[in-house]
């Protein structure tokens, strides 16, 4: 009963300048200002894992970074064949990201056992300045840069995907998409073999 500081042997006594806050019960630190020299419970507060760098603002638990912005472009539909006609050039505003997949897919008919010939002429008009070749019927007709048979086409036949002998790429009318699927790869890599005499990277 010699010195009030007695009974409390482990550790003890304020380190540095701050003196106990509670001396009602000095051998019960209050919590999170132990003085224990074995220093464990002197870790922070875990920090939002949002703020690397230490920061505690409250806000940072609803960071910005995981904020999806909205999709960009492209949701523009024509409802016309007068609208449709008039996106001429307008597709090359739109960052084009192909479906993976589409539902018309399935009107997709094997090669022809002759291949494909990047060089056939539009089978109306005999242009060869930039044409498609339908994937159903295997039809070749000319964009809708040139004479727009290909848009004829599928008017009158309701075949859906055709294939760019320009770019080789796939284009759903239904869908009003461009549409990129390996059931589709074998297409393109004839059209890349007729076209440029080789297959296409990573096709055997
Ligand atoms: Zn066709
Ligand atoms: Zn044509
Ligand atoms: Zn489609």
């Amino acid at each position: 009963m010699a010195s009030r500081d007695a009974p409390c042997a482990d550790g003890e006594g304020p380190t540095g300048n701050e003196p106990d806050q509670e001396p009602r019960s000095p051998c019960t630190p209050p919590k999170g200002t132990c003085a224990s020299p074995t220093g464990a419970c002197a870790a922070p507060p875990p920090s939002p894992p949002c703020a690397p760098g230490g920061s505690r603002d409250p806000q940072c638990t609803a960071g910005p970074s995981g904020a999806p912005e909205g999709a960009v472009g492209g949701s523009w539909r024509p409802n016309t064949v007068e609208e449709f006609l008039g996106m001429k050039g307008v597709e090359q505003m739109f960052a084009v990201t192909p479906l993976p997949w589409c539902p018309h897919l399935t009107e997709v008919r094997p090669l022809p056992s002759r291949g494909l010939d990047a060089g056939a002429p539009c089978a109306v008009c005999g242009s060869t300045a930039e044409n498609w070749v339908c994937l159903t019927c295997y039809t070749v007709c000319c964009s809708r840069f040139v004479e727009e048979h290909m848009l004829y086409h599928r008017l009158e036949t309701e075949h859906n995907l055709v294939l760019s002998y320009s770019d080789l790429s796939v284009w759903c009318y239904a869908c009003d998409s461009y549409v990129d699927n390996r059931i589709i790869f074998p297409h393109k890599n004839a059209a890349h073999i007729s076209k440029f005499g080789e297959a296409l990277p990573g096709m055997p």
